[in-house]
């Protein structure tokens, strides 16, 4: 099984975990920058935080045989902190970055009207650079969260197929669905989705513009959580090509939209069943 974990905060996690998720099958990786528990005091700190996601952490991902790329952003939590706000313009040195392959993470936290501002300011952010953008949705009041940024999305005429809206569950999937956005679901060990939910929105909305990712950052959270949603799809019924298609095919194509997804020499050989047409994955374990 060939796994693409779209949303995944490295920074936060151990050697062990990069070598669990490599025997796993993970081989590449999308790190968005968001908030680290520790508020910020300045936007220098964001300077060395960015400059860490695009470089130390791909060399400390490649050591395990791991390509890691990142998205860049004020988060939605920070961007109510006006000592952070000059973030917004440091952003377009680092959106110019071959690491960079979107806009992210944005979005909402409290839905205040500084977050409404830094939101539509990235998004032109994202329009601007012709980058995707990874839109954060928030945990509390999910529904009218979801409602509100789908209508700043509309507005601020990035192309749907360009977003993913994350963090989604039963309440939300449709709303996202019919945006014509990309879905995003956190698959996380005792809140939101697990990978038995999973299973059972894959099966009512199918596998398109779906991408599923563990999210895995300081809290409670487990990076095999994508492998273990594959493999729940396939005790489920669902064919080797459907998990590749969720796993693998959904992230490539998603963040292939900047033009810089370079996953050339990764080991990720497919061979296809002459019998079903089905891709026969290799690597993992
Ligand atoms: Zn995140």
């Amino acid at each position: 099984m060939r796994i693409f974990d779209p949303h995944i905060h490295m920074t936060s996690r151990t050697t062990d975990d990069y070598e669990r998720m490599a025997a796993a099958g993970v081989r590449a990786v999308v790190e968005p920058s968001f908030w680290l528990g520790q508020p910020r005091t300045s936007a220098a700190s964001f300077t060395d935080y960015f400059d860490s996601l695009i470089g130390w952490e791909p060399f400390r991902a490649g050591q395990f045989g791991v390509r890691h790329f990142a998205t860049v952003a004020l988060n939605p939590k920070e961007a109510n902190d006006p000592r952070c706000r000059p973030v917004l313009d440091l952003l377009p040195r680092y959106l110019d970055k071959d690491a960079v392959v979107a806009v992210g993470e944005i979005g909402y936290d409290s839905m205040t009207p500084e977050e409404d501002e830094a939101f539509a300011a990235q998004l032109a952010l994202a329009v601007a650079y012709d980058l995707p953008a990874l839109v954060h949705t928030p945990h509390r009041d999910k529904a009218r969260g979801c409602e509100r940024t789908l209508a700043v999305v509309a507005e601020s005429g990035i192309e749907a197929g360009r977003v993913v809206v994350d963090h989604l569950n039963e309440v939300t999937v449709k709303l996202v669905r019919d945006s014509g956005c990309w879905l995003g679901f956190s698959i996380y060990p005792d809140t939101k989705m697990t990978p038995s939910r999973m299973v059972e929105l894959l099966r009512e909305y199918g596998t398109d513009r779906m991408l599923v990712n563990s999210a895995a950052d300081w809290g409670r959270s487990d990076p095999l959580l994508t492998r273990a949603t594959g493999e729940a799809m396939l005790l489920a019924g669902f064919s080797d090509d459907d998990v590749d298609q969720v796993l693998w095919r959904n992230p490539v194509e998603f963040y292939g939209q900047s033009g810089r997804l370079d996953l050339s020499d990764l080991d990720v050989a497919v061979a296809v069943d002459p019998q079903t047409g089905n891709s026969i994955l290799r690597g993992g374990s």
